[in-house]
Order: structure tokens, then sequence, then C-alpha cells
């Protein structure tokens, strides 16, 4: 479905190291990471995607990339977190892909132990910020409760979604698109694909150097992200269900304030010109009727949606005996 490429991957391990103007911290993480890896004696490969930096990222990079493990993508311009990750996603020949942030307050040593956990029969092992160490007010406590709310609307219970660190196996990943800032949705995505979810308390430093790239707002933006997860989520492919419970609750104030409306008319000779309610009454029934064509409207993009691209409705982990269909020709 992405441009992933098939099953088979090249390498064990594909690390994405998102990367916006962290000049400073960017030597010392590729250092980190390395003295990680190799013990492990594993193939893998390192993805830088500078996020359109306009500090010296992009040339230290560029030197990383003498090593021939090193793979290094520059965006044309600063096009956000989750678009960087995509980018490490699509160019990752791993069978474990492995994003992570560029400026330590991840720790490279949690990686052995969260590849054990992923061993263990998951798909996605999400890291758990146990004892974060960021501003309270402004990041720790939102994301609190913001990973609360995820947790009850989404039905994926985890303790915090937001942090970067997070092993993940390709196949799943194949059947996720992350647009907008929805990295922190992927562990969400990936249990609407069928994914096995769990997460692992890992450690978390303060910055040492450069700047958050990130401030309050964040919180806002994630709440509303939540109401299209949830959307995606629930109604996805069918969403006349959705606005058809609008549609029939208004409908049905609409019938209740008419019906009242012809009550106080012959029981107790109310005019209708004098009764406020009558229009309570038009106004529903015209609410009502826009969300049922919205409601179809939406069936019909998402109809669109699904079959433009071949996108599947349902995913299968493994077939016993039998081959995967050929692609429909239209
Ligand atoms: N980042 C990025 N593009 C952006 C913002 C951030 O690639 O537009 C990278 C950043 O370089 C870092 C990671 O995403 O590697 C997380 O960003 P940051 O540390 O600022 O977030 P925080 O830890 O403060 O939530
Ligand atoms: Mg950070």
């Amino acid at each position: 479905m992405t441009d992933l490429t098939p099953a088979t991957a090249a390498l064990d391990l594909s690390m994405v190291v998102p990367v916006y103007n962290e000049e400073e911290s960017i030597a010392a993480m590729h250092a980190a990471l390395l003295e990680t890896l190799e013990p492990l004696n594993i193939a893998f490969e390192i993805i830088y995607v500078d996020d359109g930096s306009k500090d010296g990222s992009f040339a230290k990079l560029r030197e990383f990339a003498a090593d021939p493990r090193v793979k290094v993508v520059q965006f044309r311009r600063n096009f956000g977190q989750t678009a960087a990750m995509a980018a490490g996603f699509e160019h990752a020949q791993g069978a474990i892909v492995f994003p992570i942030d560029a400026d330590l307050q991840n720790d490279p040593k949690d990686i052995p132990r969260m590849l054990a956990k992923l061993d263990e029969g998951y798909d996605v092992v999400a890291g758990w910020r146990q004892k974060r160490q960021d501003a309270f007010w402004t990041k720790t406590f939102p994301s609190r409760i913001a990973n609360r709310i995820i947790g009850r609307v989404t039905g994926v219970v985890l303790h915090d979604y937001g942090c970067t660190l997070k092993a993940i196996r390709r196949d799943i990943l194949q059947d996720v698109r992350l647009y907008g800032e929805m990295h922190r949705f992927l562990p969400v995505f990936a249990h609407l694909a069928g994914g096995r979810i769990t997460e692992l308390a890992v450690a978390h430093h303060p910055r040492r150097w450069g700047v958050s790239k990130y401030t309050l707002s964040k919180t806002f933006r994630v709440i509303l992200d939540l109401v299209t997860v949830y959307f995606l989520a629930a109604y996805a492919t069918k969403p006349i269900y959705f606005f058809g419970r609008f549609s029939f609750a208004s409908f049905g104030i609409a019938g209740l304030a008419m019906a009242w409306t012809l009550v106080n008319r012959f029981a107790f000779g109310i005019f209708v010109k004098d009764q406020p309610l009558f229009l309570v009454g038009i106004f529903f029934a015209i609410a009502g009727l826009q969300f049922l064509l919205f409601g179809l409207l939406a069936e019909l993009n998402m109809r669109t949606y699904y079959e433009s691209q071949g996108k599947p409705t349902y995913f299968v982990r493994e077939r016993l005996n039998i081959a995967a269909p050929s692609p429909r020709s239209h």
C-alpha cells in the first residue's frame, strides 16, 4: 500500500532520526547510536532525515554519511517531524524500523531492551518516558492529560503516545500512513491495522543542547487530531452511521417541536405564528436533512478513498495454503 519495499527486508534494523536544527547534539547522538548498535551484531542502517534545518546539521550529516550505513534524506524545507519520520520509514530497508529523537532526550541504550520486547511477539513497542524531563506546565502536564484522553477515546491505552522512541515491525508500517502531526498516533493506527502494541518504560533526559521545537499550542493540535483519529477509527468505512446519528437526533427534536406546536394550536388555541417553537422545529428538520446528505456524501467519498488507490478495508496477519489475491484490475 505504501512504497515500502516488500516483506523480505535487506537489513535487520533501520534507525530513523528526524533532525531539525540540532547541530549541537547530532554528533554526540551519532556516537551514542553507534556505541549501542555495533555490539548488537545485526545489520543496521541509520537514516537521518534533515527536516529543512537552517543551522549546520546537514553538514554534520554529510560527514556521517562517509559511513555507508548512514543514509541521509534532506528536505527542501521544514515539513514537520511527522513528515520526517514518514520519509525515514519509506526509505527504510530494515525488518524493524526504529524512530528516535536527535536531541539525546531519548537514550539509545534502551534500544536492545525494546528489540527484545518486540521479539516477544509484538508489532509495536512504544517508549514510555516514565520520568519525563521536560517543563511541567507546558509539556509534561498537558501531555499527561492528552494521553489519558487518547487512551479513553481510541481504546489503545498507553502512558505516552508522544515518545518518539518506538520499535516497529515493518509489516505493520506498510499499512499505516502518517499525515499532519499524526506520528504520535502511530500506535493507534497500528492497532487499527491489527497490530499488537505494548509499551516499555524508557529513560528520558533533559535537553542539553538547542531548544525544543514545540510549544503548548501543540496540545490543542493533538486534541484536534484526536477528533480525526476517532472518526477514522470508528467510522472510516461507515461514515453514514456517524452522521446518521446526528441526523436522526435532529429529526427527532424537529418532530417533537412540531408535535408540540400542533398540540399548542389545537388543544390550547395558540396560533402557529405566535410559537417560536415552530421555527426551532424547522431548524432541526433542516439540520437533520443536512446531516443525512453529509453522511451520503461521506459514503461516496469513502468509496473513492479506498478504491482509487486500492486501499484494503481489512488487514491479514498470515495466510496458510492460500496466496494473496492479485490486485483488482479496473
Ligand atoms: N523535529 C523535526 N522537525 C520539526 C520539529 C522537530 O524533525 O519540525 C525533530 C527534532 O529535531 C527532534 C525531534 O523531532 O529530533 C523531537 O523534537 P523536540 O526535541 O523539539 O521535541 P520535544 O522533545 O521538546 O517534545
Ligand atoms: Mg526533545
